[in-house]
C-alpha cells in the first residue's frame, strides 16, 4: 500500500537551487552516499557492542552498483537499516531540512565560495544533483521489522510503500538524470569512488552492468568470474601506530596514493590524541626542480572519509610543499571556508601540525645527525620556505638548519664560518668558481646557497639574526683577501683607474687598484650584495625593481698581478685590448656573458694570442 508524504520545507524545490550551487563539485554525492552506509555499519557494530542489537556475523559489506541500460547507480549497505517510522525522520525530514539550512546559510554568498562550500557535503540529499529521482529499499536491524520503500524526485512531496528487502541494511537507487550521465561512464564512477571513497573504513565492491550491446561484456561472460576485491584500503597506514610502520609500507603508501614516480625522502607520522585527534603522514617529495619548489598535495579526511585537497585554514600553508595525508575525525565539516577561517579550534590543529613537524626534525637532527645531513640538501627548501612563511616555526628549528660550506661540510648557524659578523655565500659553484678558488686559498670558507629560495632566505635570517650579514662571494673583496703591503703610489694607481675605465668605456663601472694576496687574478667584478639581492628577486617575479645591469659594478684590478704590472709600459693599442679582455675574464665569473659580449670575447681573443 502507497503512503504519501510532505516534505516540511519553505522552498518548492531546493534542487534547481543547490544543483547550481554545486555544479562543479557534483561527484561529492557518491561521497555522501557512501559515507552514510559507513555509518549506517558503524553504528550497528556499536549497538552490538552494547547488547542492543544481535550479532548476525555478517561481514559488514557496500556494494555500488552500475546499470547503465537502467541508467541507476546503486548504493547498498548492510548496516543498520531504517523502519518507516525512521525513514520519515531521517530522510523525510532531516536529510531535507538539512538540505535548507544549508541553503539558507549560504545562498548569499559568492559563486567562489561555492566550490569550497561543495567539500563538506550535504549528506543524502546531495543524490539529487545528479539523479531525478531517488529510490530507498531499507530494512531495520530490529527483529520483526518490515522493509519499506520510499521515493521521492527531490521536490516537496514523497512515497512510502512496502519494500522487498530481506536483509538488514539499506540499498539507495540514483535514476541518473540527463545532465548526470557522465557518471553512467564506468571509468568516471571508478575514478570518484576512488578519490573519495578509497580510505574508506568498510569493504566496497564495486559492479558494472554492461548495456548488452557492449560487445566487451559479451568476451567476459565466457571466463569464470574473478572472486570480487574490494576497491578500497579499509586500513589506511597512517592509522597504524609508527613504531610497527616499516619503511617499505611508507614507500607503498606513498605511490599508492601520489601518482610519483619517485621515492619520498623522508616522511613524519603524525598520532596525535589530545588535545584533538589527528593522525596523519607527510612526505617530503623528491625534488625534480633543483631551483623551484613544486607545489605538493595535503589531502584532508574526516575519520577516513576524504574531504579536499590542500584545505589551507587545517593545514599550515608551508606544508603544502609536501604530500601527504591528514585525517582529522574532530573538524566541523560541515561548514563553510570562512568559519574554519576564524574558528579557533582549526587554527590550533594547524599549529598543532607546525609543531609536530618542528618536533620530528629535531629529534632526527639530535639522534642522527650524519642521516639528517643527508637528506638536507632535498629538504632544506621546503624548512626554508617555512620558515619565511611562518616565523614560529623558525624559531622552534633554527638551530637545525644547516649550511654546506666549501668544503662539503654541514655546519649550524652557530658554527659557521663567520668574518666579522659576515657569512660569505656562493650561490653558484659553477660561475662563481674563480671567486671559491681566492677563497680557497687564502683559508676563508664560505657557504652554499643555490636554491632560488635562498635570495629570500637570507634577507629572512638578517633580520631574525639581527647583526649577521649574508654577503655572497663576489660582492667585496674582504680584509682577508688584501695584502697588507701596498706597493703602488696613488698616481699609479690612478693611472690604471684611467686606463681600464677609457678602455672598457663603461659609464657606471666603478674601477678599484687592490693589492690581492693571490697574483695570478689580474682583476675581479664584484657587484654590491643589496643592489644585486633586488635584482635577483625581480628576476624571480618579472621586472619589478630594475634589471641586473642595474646593480653597482666594481672591478677591482689586482696590482700584484703580473699582467697588470706590465700594462703601463705597453702601447695603447694592447693596453686597451687588455683592459677589455682583463673585464670579460672578470665579467664571466659573475654571470655568462651575452651573445654579443661573447662574440667580442672570441674575436678579441685571437687578437691576444697574435700578441705573442
Ligand atoms: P547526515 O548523514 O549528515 O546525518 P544525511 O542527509 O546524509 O545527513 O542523512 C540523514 C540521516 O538519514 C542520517 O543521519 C541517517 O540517520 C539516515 N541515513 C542516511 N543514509 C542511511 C543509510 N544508508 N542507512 C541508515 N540510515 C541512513
Amino acid at each position: 500500500m502507497k503512503r504519501e508524504g510532505q516534505i516540511k520545507v519553505d522552498s518548492e524545490n531546493l534542487f534547481p537551487i543547490i544543483k547550481k550551487w554545486l555544479y562543479s563539485d557534483r561527484d561529492i554525492f557518491i561521497r555522501e552516499l557512501v559515507a552514510n552506509a559507513c555509518d549506517a555499519i558503524k553504528k550497528y557494530q556499536s549497538l552490538c557492542q552494547i547488547g542492543e542489537a544481535e550479532n548476525d556475523n555478517s561481514a559488514p559489506k557496500i556494494e555500488v552498483i552500475l546499470d547503465q541500460e537502467a541508467k541507476t547507480i546503486t548504493v547498498s549497505d548492510n548496516g543498520i537499516g531504517m523502519n518507516e517510522e525512521e525513514v520519515e525522520k531521517y530522510i523525510a525530514q532531516i536529510a531535507f531540512s538539512g538540505a535548507q539550512e544549508f541553503l539558507d546559510k549560504y545562498k548569499d554568498k559568492t559563486d567562489a565560495e561555492g566550490g569550497i562550500i561543495g567539500h563538506f557535503g550535504l549528506g543524502f540529499y546531495s543524490s539529487y544533483m545528479v539523479a531525478e529521482n531517488v529510490e530507498i529499499e531499507t530494512l531495520s536491524y530490529r527483529e520483526g521489522s518490515s522493509p519499506v520503500h520510499w521515493e521521492s524526485n527531490g521536490s516537496h512531496t514523497y512515497e512510502v510503500a512496502d519494500g522487498i528487502r530481506t536483509e538488514k541494511g539499506t540499498s539507495v537507487i540514483l535514476h541518473i538524470s540527463e545532465d548526470g550521465k557522465e557518471f553512467l561512464s564506468e571509468y568516471k564512477l571508478r575514478e570518484i569512488l576512488r578519490k573519495y571513497c578509497h580510505f574508506m573504513p568498510y569493504e566496497i565492491f564495486f559492479t558494472a552492468i554492461k548495456k548488452p550491446s557492449d560487445d566487451s561484456a559479451k568476451d567476459d561472460s565466457s571466463e569464470p568470474a574473478p572472486l570480487p576485491k574490494p576497491i578500497n584500503n579499509t586500513s589506511p597506514l597512517w592509522l597504524k601506530a609508527p613504531k610497527d610502520c616499516t619503511t617499505e609500507e611508507y614507500e607503498n603508501f606513498y605511490r599508492e596514493t601520489f601518482t610519483d614516480m619517485n621515492l619520498p625522502l623522508f616522511w613524519i607520522h603524525l598520532n596525535v590524541d589530545y588535545p584533538f585527534r589527528l593522525k596523519g603522514i607527510l612526505y617530503f617529495p623528491k625534488q625534480t626542480d633543483k631551483l623551484q619548489v613544486m607545489p605538493g598535495e595535503i589531502k584532508l579526511f574526516a575519520n577516513q572519509v576524504y574531504i579536499a585537497d590542500n584545505i589551507k585554514e587545517v593545514v599550515p600553508e608551508f606544508l603544502m610543499l609536501l604530500k601527504g595525508v591528514i585525517d582529522c575525525p574532530d573538524l566541523p565539516l560541515n561548514v563553510s571556508r570562512s568559519f574554519l577561517q576564524n574558528d579557533g579550534e582549526v587554527a590550533k590543529i594547524s599549529r598543532h601540525i607546525t609543531k609536530k613537524v618542528a618536533d620530528k626534525l629535531t629529534s632526527v637532527f639530535n639522534n642522527e645527525r650524519k642521516s639528517f645531513e643527508s637528506y638536507w640538501d632535498d629538504i632544506s627548501p621546503f624548512i626554508k620556505f617555512g620558515c619565511i612563511k611562518d616565523e614560529k616555526f623558525y624559531d622552534k628549528i633554527k638551530d637545525i638548519i644547516l649550511f654546506k660550506n666549501l668544503e662539503g661540510e654541514y655546519k649550524t648557524f652557530a658554527e659557521l664560518p663567520k668574518q666579522n659578523d659576515k657569512v660569505y655565500y656562493v650561490s653558484s659553484t659553477e660561475i662563481q668558481g674563480q671567486y671559491i678558488k681566492l677563497f680557497k686559498e687564502n683559508g676563508i670558507d664560505a657557504v652554499i646557497l643555490e636554491h632560488n629560495i635562498d635570495t629570500h632566505f637570507v634577507t629572512f635570517l638578517e633580520y631574525k639574526e639581527s647583526g649577521t650579514k649574508f654577503v655572497r662571494i663576489d660582492s667585496e673583496v674582504g680584509e682577508a683577501l688584501r695584502s697588507s703591503d701596498n706597493e703602488e703610489s696613488k698616481e699609479s694607481e690612478d693611472e690604471l683607474v684611467k686606463l681600464f675605465k677609457d678602455s672598457i668605456g663603461k659609464e657606471k663601472l666603478t674601477v678599484k687598484v687592490e693589492n690581492l694576496k693571490s697574483d695570478d687574478t689580474p682583476a675581479i667584478l664584484t657587484i654590491d650584495e643589496y643592489q644585486r639581492r633586488m635584482s635577483d628577486i625581480s628576476r624571480i617575479y618579472g621586472n619589478m625593481f630594475g634589471s641586473v645591469e642595474d646593480a653597482a659594478e666594481t672591478l677591482i684590478v689586482n696590482s700584484s698581478n703580473s699582467i697588470v704590472k706590465k700594462l703601463p709600459s705597453l702601447d695603447t693599442e694592447k693596453q686597451q685590448l687588455l683592459c677589455k679582455h682583463i673585464f670579460d675574464l672578470a665579467l664571466m665569473s659573475q654571470r655568462k656573458l651575452t651573445a654579443e659580449e661573447m662574440e667580442g670575447f672570441v674575436s678579441r681573443s685571437v687578437q691576444v694570442m697574435t700578441l705573442i
